[in-house]
C-alpha cells in the first residue's frame, strides 16, 4: 500500500467517525430535549378544560326536609334521592325535564331507605314513581337497611320493576368492591368522574338508618363535590379513616344540617368552600328546640369555621314551635352550581345571598 493511499484511508475513517459522533449527538439532543415524554403525550386536559357540569339542589316546594339533587353534564343525567313526598315526583320531573330531554337518567343514586330520600321513587296510587317516568339506566343504592316501612316496600317494588324493564342495579358496596360489573369510578365526561367511597356501614350493622347512606364524590379537574346522604357522626369518622378523601370545593351538608352530621372529623379533611343544605330552615318537623331545627346552630358553627358560603333551599314561616305548625317559603330556593373545573358559579332561584347574610340567619342563628 502506498503512503498516499494509507493517508486517504485515515482521512476517510476520521470523516466516518466524525459523522457518527455528530449523528449520536443529534440523537441524544432529540432524545433529551425535543422528544415528547410519554406523560406529556397522555396528560389529562388542564383544569378548566372540562365540559360544564351543573349540580342542582332542588327546592321541592313542600314544608318538609328532603333531599333531591339533579346533576347534568353533556348527555349524562344523574338524580340523587327523591324528596320526602310522593307528590315531589311531579315537581322533580317538571324541573329535570328542562334539562333532560330524552327521558333517560343515566344514573339514579338512592342514598338510604328513609322517606325523605325515597318517596318520589316509591310513588303511590296518585303519583307515578320517578322510576316509571324515566328510563333509569343504572340504579345505585344502599347495601343495607333496617327499614320495614310501606314507603320502603313501594320503593323496592318500583325499583325492581325498573330492573325488570332493563335497568342495571348495584349497591354502593358492589361499586366500591367492583363486583358483578359494578365500578368504583364512573367516567361522566372527559376529565370528570363519579367515585364511590367506602362507608363502614355498607357491610356492618347500624342502629341509625342514616349511617347506611351511599357516599360518593364527583371529581372535575381539581374540584371535588361530596355527597354523603344523611351520614351521621360515626359514619363520617369511619369515612375519613377508610378513604383518602380529597379537599372538596362543595359539600352537601350531611343529614340536612343536623347537629350529629358535618362533624369536625370530616370537615377538617374535606375543608369545603361551598356547602348546600336541603331542608326547610327552622321547621319544627323533628324538634321543638329552635337551635336543633335544621340547619342546626351546632352544625353551622362547625361549617362556618371553613366557609360562610352556605346555601339552604327553603325556610319555615309562621312557626309555632310548641304546636309544631309552620308554613314554607324559599330561602335560596333551588341552588344551582356550575363549573367547568376552573370557573365556578352559584345561582339561586330565590335570594342568592349566602345563609349568614339572610334574615333567617340573623333572626334565628346570630
Ligand atoms: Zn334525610
Amino acid at each position: 500500500m502506498s503512503k498516499r493511499n494509507s493517508k486517504n484511508k485515515k482521512i476517510l475513517v476520521a470523516v466516518v467517525v466524525a459523522v457518527l459522533v455528530l449523528a449520536l449527538a443529534a440523537g441524544a439532543y432529540w432524545y433529551f430535549f425535543l422528544r415528547k415524554r410519554p406523560e406529556e403525550q397522555t396528560a389529562p386536559p388542564a383544569s378548566g378544560a372540562s365540559e360544564e357540569l351543573s349540580i342542582h339542589f332542588l327546592e321541592l316546594g313542600n314544608k318538609y326536609a328532603g333531599d333531591c339533587v339533579y346533576i347534568n353534564i353533556g348527555n349524562v343525567d344523574i338524580l340523587i334521592d327523591g324528596g320526602s313526598r310522593e307528590s315531589s315526583a311531579e315537581t322533580i320531573a317538571s324541573y329535570v325535564d328542562r334539562y333532560c330531554t330524552d327521558g333517560v337518567l343515566e344514573y339514579v343514586i338512592v342514598t338510604h331507605a328513609d322517606r325523605d330520600h325515597i318517596a318520589a321513587f316509591a310513588g303511590n296510587s296518585t303519583y307515578r314513581s320517578l322510576f316509571e317516568r324515566y328510563d333509569c339506566q343504572t340504579i345505585i343504592d344502599f347495601p343495607r337497611t333496617n327499614s320495614t316501612t310501606q314507603v320502603y316496600g313501594r320503593y323496592v317494588a318500583a325499583r325492581d320493576a325498573e330492573v325488570a324493564a332493563g335497568a342495571v342495579h348495584y349497591t354502593a358496596l358492589q361499586c366500591y368492591r367492583e363486583t358483578d360489573g359494578a365500578k368504583r369510578s364512573y367516567p361522566l365526561a372527559e376529565g370528570v368522574t363519579m367515585n364511590f367511597l367506602y362507608n363502614y356501614y355498607y357491610d356492618h350493622h347500624a342502629s341509625d338508618e342514616n349511617n347506611y347512606s351511599v357516599c360518593m364524590y364527583i371529581a372535575q379537574g381539581g374540584y371535588n363535590y361530596l355527597f354523603t346522604g344523611d351520614l351521621e357522626k360515626e359514619g363520617e369518622e369511619f369515612l375519613t379513616v377508610y378513604n383518602d378523601l380529597p379537599r372538596c370545593k362543595l359539600f352537601k351538608a350531611g343529614h340536612h344540617g343536623s347537629k350529629t352530621s358535618s362533624t369536625d372529623a370530616l370537615l377538617s379533611v374535606i375543608r369545603p368552600e361551598y356547602v348546600c343544605v336541603c331542608c326547610c330552615a327552622g321547621s319544627p318537623e323533628y324538634t321543638t328546640n329552635a337551635d336543633n331545627t335544621f340547619p342546626t346552630r351546632e352544625a353551622l358553627e362547625r361549617i362556618m369555621t371553613y366557609t360562610d358560603k352556605i346555601y339552604v333551599t327553603s325556610q319555615a314561616t309562621d312557626v309555632d314551635l310548641k304546636n309544631k305548625k309552620w308554613e314554607v317559603a324559599p330561602l335560596n330556593g333551588t341552588v344551582v352550581i356550575r363549573s367547568d373545573g376552573s370557573a365556578f358559579s352559584v345561582a339561586c332561584s330565590a335570594s342568592s345571598a349566602p345563609l349568614p347574610e339572610s334574615e333567617w340567619f340573623k333572626t334565628n342563628r346570630f
